[in-house]
């Protein structure tokens, strides 16, 4: 099978490393730059796996430009009405639908994911740039009741200052533009870092935003060593809140080294999302839930389904009908519109999905789709009869391997789904009402899916509870994360 696989989209993807939006330079200070050393950092397809092009790899020199260049741009884009900065984000957003079908393209060539996962990733990123366009004019203050007569009590909102996003590969585009939107809204400018693996959404999002008249330094891109940039963004002075998407791990290292300099923190970390299926459920609707959230992005996603509980009574018909959809995927180079599954990110992706299927087989589970995967290729699978304790159960799979967990009772699924010291999404499906009410109360996560696997909205506050993370993006909350209180205290009125 593996052997099949040739590139036959060498012109597609030609098309996209001749396009325009194909930038290879960090973006500082309005500035196209290379590294003065000369040095980069390659890009590689993961489907064919070889090198498609190189980025900058920055020295601390470097990087501490663009927090300067920020921090320089900060005064007159903080001092901008609101109304202004919503209308160049208006334009951002109007230029990266217009240039929709080249920036998924982009995404597929850097992180391989379907094309039609991509142009979904597209509208989605897309989406926070327009809501928080109208979003920024609505940063409201507040008028206190006097405590004494001659006295006026005021709050207002400020932009936090220089903030710095960092994010994963898994959604080049949109785990930026979630960032990105809020902080630029509210008046804060950004030094991005986008992920090694995929830094060229994010470069072309950089040239966009530029000709969409953003001014220089409100908007930096920089790429390099991870764990250098990291030290320099956190202990800086110049930097004041750090967003980051990725794993639990250098979350944690983050906020450690903000410590000192008492950063503000949003963290978006891993998960291990349950999907309860009880047995009042629609199946035709469990089944599409489950399709969503354990196949999207080939469950390379923190709010994938990790572990599907299905109750005893639906179990064996919800198994069969999940196993026919899974059979009926198409695993492939994401430039075809057939495909359904592309490449995972790399080798070590696969390995991990490999070391999760064969543990859980050797406990005795019960292979019924796909299998191991090879080389970066990943066959949709499902194995059901997997025990609690097995491994996938307590880490992120993260690629395209559905799990199917038997339970009897309401309280044994609540139990077995809180059983983790993550809480960023979880999905129940059911069709009683009681049910609901109580399993989305007893529910230890950030979001829960009802009857859906498809939670992620701009105009809905994502994230999580425990080990999961910090604050939330999209929604109001998200631009109220970029934003400090100024508490006015005024006597002799
Ligand atoms: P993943 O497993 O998704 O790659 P990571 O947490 O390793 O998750 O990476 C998420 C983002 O964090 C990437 O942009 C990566 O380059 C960046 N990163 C990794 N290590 C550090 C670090 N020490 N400091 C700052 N950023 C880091």
């Amino acid at each position: 099978m593996m052997e099949q696989m040739v590139p036959t989209h060498n012109a597609d993807r030609d098309a996209v490393r001749n396009s325009p939006l194909f930038k290879q330079q960090a973006l500082i200070g309005g500035r196209w730059r290379s590294a003065a050393s000369g040095g980069t950092i390659a890009v590689d397809d993961p489907f064919t796996g070889e090198t498609i092009g190189a980025v900058p790899d920055l020295d601390r020199q470097e990087v501490q430009g663009a927090i300067d260049a920020a921090q320089a741009a900060f005064k007159d884009w903080s001092r901008r009405p609101a109304k202004d900065r919503g209308a160049l984000l208006r334009r951002w957003h109007e230029l990266i639908m217009a240039n929709r079908e080249m920036l998924a393209r982009i995404i597929t060539l850097e992180n391989g994911k379907a094309l039609k996962e991509a142009r979904a990733e597209i509208d989605y990123g897309a989406a926070f740039v327009e809501f928080y366009a109208d979003e920024a004019t609505r940063a409201f203050g507040e008028v206190i009741p006097a405590n004494a007569p001659g006295r006026e009590l005021r709050a207002t909102r400020e932009p936090v200052g220089v903030c710095v996003a960092i994010t994963p590969w898994n959604f080049p585009n949109a785990m930026l533009t979630r960032k990105l939107a809020p902080a630029l809204a509210a008046g804060c400018t950004m030094v991005a870092k986008p992920a090694s693996q995929t830094p060229l959404s994010a470069l072309a999002l950089g040239l966009l935003a530029q000709e969409a008249g953003i001014p220089d330094g409100v908007l930096n891109v920089v790429t390099g060593k991870a764990s250098m940039i990291g030290e320099i963004v956190t202990s800086s002075q110049t930097v004041r809140k750090i967003s980051f998407t990725g794993s639990t791990g250098i979350g944690a290292w983050l906020m450690q080294a903000s410590g000192p300099t008492i950063k503000r923190l949003g963290l978006e970390l891993g998960g291990n999302a349950p999907l309860i299926i009880f047995d009042d459920a629609d199946l035709d609707m469990a089944i599409e839930t489950a399709m969503v959230a354990k196949f999207r992005n080939s469950g390379q996603s923190c709010i994938a389904a990790n572990r599907i509980y299905v109750q005893a009574g639906i179990h064996d018909r919800f198994v069969e009908a999940f196993r026919t959809r899974i059979a009926a995927m198409v695993l492939g180079d994401g430039f075809d519109e057939a495909t359904d599954i592309g490449p995972l990110i790399d080798t070590a992706a696969v390995d991990k999905v490999n070391e999760h299927l064969d543990e859980a087989l050797k406990a005795g589970a019960t292979l019924l789709a796909g299998g191991r995967g090879e080389g970066r290729m990943m066959p949709p699978s499902l194995i059901a009869g997997v025990r609690q304790d097995a491994l996938l159960t307590r880490e992120e799979t993260f690629g395209p391997l559905a799990a199917v967990i038997r339970f009897d009772s309401y309280e044994e699924a609540i139990c077995l789904a809180n059983d983790t010291p993550f809480g960023l999404a979880s999905y129940i499906c059911s069709s009683d009402p009681r049910t609901i009410a109580r399993a989305t109360r007893d529910i230890e996560s950030g979001m829960c899916g009802i009857n859906t696997g498809l939670i992620s909205n701009a105009a809905a506050p994502f994230g999580g509870v425990k080990q999961s993370g910090l604050g939330r993006e999209g929604s109001h909350h998200g631009l109220e994360d970029y934003l400090n209180i100024k508490y006015l205290c005024q006597a002799g009125l």
